[in-house]
């Protein structure tokens, strides 16, 4: 098996950092700020599902690029993370020597961990990493939000101004 799966730990924590400030309280301020702060987050999105209501959200979606989805609060917050890259990426381990070349594909940085099993983590909030569907979300949510088209300032909820 010479394909394992990697993670990137200063790229991942740029993540969990966010969403540890996303889950204690989300502004629109703080979003902009975590977007403006961490160079491989391209943009967040929070959306409270309960309300249907988008809490925040700053940055460029690049479609072409990977998106996260993390539901914090029991489901109730869904919060999507666009990356230029992912943290986690494979790579071709021939011989032992090899995993001394693994870096990250965004930073370069070598300070990478080697993803154990899937099973490992199914616990985990980072393990889910489809490309969101949007089929569950409640349409009046759908259709305001990033998800769809950038939204004008003018078009956005005035909430969230
Ligand atoms: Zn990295």
């Amino acid at each position: 098996m010479p394909l394992f799966e990697y993670e990137c730990i200063p790229c991942r924590k740029n993540v969990e950092d966010s969403l540890k400030e996303i889950r204690k309280k989300t502004t629109k301020k703080l979003v902009s700020e975590l977007v403006k702060k961490y160079d491989n987050i391209n943009h967040i999105g929070v959306l409270d599902l309960d309300n249907e209501k988008v809490l925040g959200e700053a940055g460029k979606r690049d479609k072409n690029a990977v998106d996260l989805n993390f539901y914090l609060n029991d489901g109730s917050i869904l919060v999507f993370v666009n990356l230029p890259k992912n943290y986690r990426f494979s790579a071709l381990i021939y011989v032992e020597e090899d995993e001394k070349t693994v870096a990250c594909p965004f930073c370069k940085t070598k300070k990478v961990e080697k993803v154990v099993s899937s099973f490992a983590f199914t616990s985990d909030l980072s393990t889910d990493m489809p490309k969101p569907d949007l089929g569950n979300l409640p349409p009046s949510v759908r259709n305001r939000t990033f998800l769809g088209e950038y939204i004008e300032e003018k078009d956005r909820p005035k909430k969230n101004r």
